[in-house]
């Protein structure tokens, strides 16, 4: 199988529809277990061989299928997230994760599929004290309860979802939130980073950071300046701020209405 070893201590791929990440503190640490565990199940054991040690925890970094999926490889293991993630896995995700319900997701292996709910949870953010630290931090955005690492001795981002580099931002879950997700991107541009890997497309550059946070500023903008206008409106409005949008009509469409809902309320 593909992967990246951008720095000494990370492993990534793209190969589960939702990138999944590995990092060596010291311990092993899975970030995320992709759509399709076969794949996930490749992945472990090939990073396993590369840092020559056994996992030792999957840290999760929000309820998206796509990043969950494999997480019943990891049942034996700490298997930890945001306190919010796993109320969403339980109260949502439980109706939702069905097999009968997942055959059109890309690579997803619905035969044997069993749901398997984080273990371990916190509230803000905790902490791995190992060779280097790990910090987990919790800031929403994407939706509530997603979740960055951080490794503060390399310089290492983790982001989850929280950056979809190059491709519109998917935000067309009913707990995504624009104004935290604007203000998730100033945190991580303040860490300056020397690596981010993305829940989606290429590791980000600074500059790839602050492309996002602005797109993520004029969109808060535009909705707070276009009061009383409607969905409608918005999706034909040319002004509409623009990222990446060439083939993300879907995406863009449901981040614009479910976002819409945060400014209206009432609607
Ligand atoms: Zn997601």
């Amino acid at each position: 199988m593909h992967f990246e070893q951008p720095s000494k201590n990370v492993i990534w791929t793209n190969e589960g529809f939702g990138n999944a990440v590995a990092i060596d503190t010291g311990k092993l640490y899975f970030i995320d277990s992709m759509a399709n565990r076969n794949t996930m199940r490749k992945f472990r054991e090939k990073v396993e061989s590369v840092f020559n040690k056994k996992a030792h925890a999957l840290l999760l970094t929000h309820h998206h299928g796509d990043h969950i999926f494999g997480n019943q490889l990891f049942k034996d293991l700490p298997i930890i997230s945001s306190h919010k993630t796993r109320e969403i896995l339980i109260d949502w995700g439980k109706e939702i994760f069905l097999p009968e319900n997942m055959k059109d997701w890309e690579g997803y292996s619905a035969e044997g599929f069993e749901l398997t709910l984080p273990n371990h949870t916190f509230e803000k953010e905790m902490t791995f004290h190992d060779d280097h630290p790990l910090e987990f931090i919790c800031l929403d955005g994407h939706v509530e309860g997603a979740t960055i690492c951080w490794d503060p001795d390399h310089k290492t981002i983790i982001a989850g979802d929280e950056i979809f580099n190059r491709r519109f931002p998917y935000g067309a879950d009913m707990t995504s939130d624009v104004i935290k997700w604007r203000d998730a991107l100033s945190y991580l541009i303040d860490l300056n980073p020397e690596l981010v890997i993305s829940g989606h497309g290429l590791p980000a550059t600074n500059e790839d950071l602050r492309e996002i946070h602005d797109f993520l500023k004029d969109v808060v903008r535009y909705y707070v300046t276009n009061k009383d206008i409607s969905v409608k409106e918005i999706l034909n409005d040319i002004e509409f701020p623009e990222y990446y949008n060439e083939g993300r009509e879907v995406s863009r469409e449901g981040s614009i209405k479910s976002w819409y809902l945060k400014f209206h309320p009432e609607s």
